[in-house]
């Protein structure tokens, strides 16, 4: 506290990230990176901008960046105009947060979810209700419509959920949409193309939603700073407007280049995210082999909890061992941890650690 402070900042309940410790050697499964690097094609992309040119401004539309998400997605009828980009997925949610999400009635998000979904409402003074997950943890897309959805002045949700992993199938996001087509919705898609279904094949058919993802998880590109968000034009003009009066250059000239190149380089794409699933797919085995209780996943992390040890204990014992993961003091979820999916020497190390504490 400050005299100097603004009577907001005082109010605000600032999001907490995971631990980013300085030690090396540790095996770090707590913020869901990728365990392997980014593309080489990317890098090299990189290193090419880092010259005379950094002494110009970068491109204020990312027009580039923006082209090649619209490449991807040409089939779907996604043009560049669909597309903002950002520094960081978290940057385009706070934007469409601002842009898009705050009205008179409140915005609905489930109650297990993004921590950051209620900062961004405290930031912005947005007025928001936490609908519960089921009793599987999952979302109940049936509580945002009808009867029970109709105080919603817009919805957010992620797709796989964090930190449970749990993916919704796109017709039920398409059966939500068609009830809805009165308020905005968003589908937050960090973990996507682990598993998920993209609802960005829906963007042309439904003008409120608006589909965010980022190059943080599977383009393993989180230390760059790459987020985009797929929309009808109107939603994307009123992000540019909220970017435009905040930053107009959220992406620098290498940021630009490597992401561009990081979303061509299909191949590396596709191998290092199959090797993490198949190893999500070893590492549930492995654990429910030693009594574990994990969530179905189609994120880059598992959720699970053990019916004799409790969470903390285990996450304590396990850094110990110099193993990092996640664990949430929340109601309903504070017996569960959240388990990064490493590469395969750091998910057998990790098996290895919970054998020895657990049996
Ligand atoms: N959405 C969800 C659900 C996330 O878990 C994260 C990662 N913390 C983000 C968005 C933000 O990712 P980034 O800012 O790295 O794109």
């Amino acid at each position: 506290m400050s005299q100097y402070w603004s009577p907001l900042v005082s109010t605000l309940s600032p999001y907490v990230p995971g631990e980013q410790p300085k030690i090396t050697n540790l095996i770090k499964l707590n913020t869901n990176e990728n365990p392997y690097g980014p593309s080489p094609r990317a890098v090299a992309a990189m290193q090419a901008e880092l010259g005379d040119s950094l002494r110009l401004y970068p491109n204020a539309e990312s027009a580039s960046l923006r082209r090649a998400v619209a490449t991807m997605h040409a089939e779907h009828g996604i043009r560049e105009e669909n597309v903002f980009a950002g520094n960081g997925s978290d940057e385009v949610l706070a934007h469409a947060f601002a842009a898009l999400l705050k009205h008179e009635r409140p915005l609905y998000f489930p109650d297990i979810s993004y921590s950051f979904y209620p900062v961004y409402c405290g930031l912005f003074s947005i007025a928001y209700e936490q609908v519960p997950l089921d009793e599987e943890f999952g979302i109940r897309l049936a509580d945002y419509a009808g009867d029970a959805g109709s105080g919603a002045g817009a919805i957010i949700f992620p797709n796989p959920n964090a930190p449970t992993g749990r993916a919704l199938p796109l017709t039920q996001i398409e059966a939500l949409l068609q009830q809805r087509p009165d308020i905005p919705v968003i589908v937050d898609e960090a973990y996507v193309d682990f598993g998920a279904e993209s609802a960005i094949p829906l963007v042309t058919h439904y003008p409120n939603l608006l589909v965010v993802q980022t190059l943080s998880k599977s383009r393993s590109l989180a230390g760059l700073r790459v987020g985009f968000a797929v929309g009808d034009v109107a939603l994307i003009e009123a992000l540019t407007r909220v970017k435009d009066s905040f930053n107009s250059y959220p992406l620098d000239r290498v940021a630009q280049a490597g992401a561009v190149a990081a979303l061509e380089d299909h191949e590396w794409f596709e191998q290092t995210r199959q090797r993490i699933i198949a190893s999500r797919e070893a590492l549930v085995v492995g654990m429910q082999a030693l009594g574990f209780e994990v969530l179905p996943s189609a994120a880059n992390f598992v959720f699970a909890r053990h019916p004799q040890h409790d969470a903390a204990q285990l996450a304590a014992r396990l850094r110990e061992r110099a193993i990092l993961v996640r664990h949430f003091r929340a109601p309903r979820i504070d017996q569960f941890l959240r388990i990064t999916v490493g590469d395969e020497a750091q998910c057998e190390a990790l098996l290895q650690a919970l054998t020895a504490i657990t049996q």
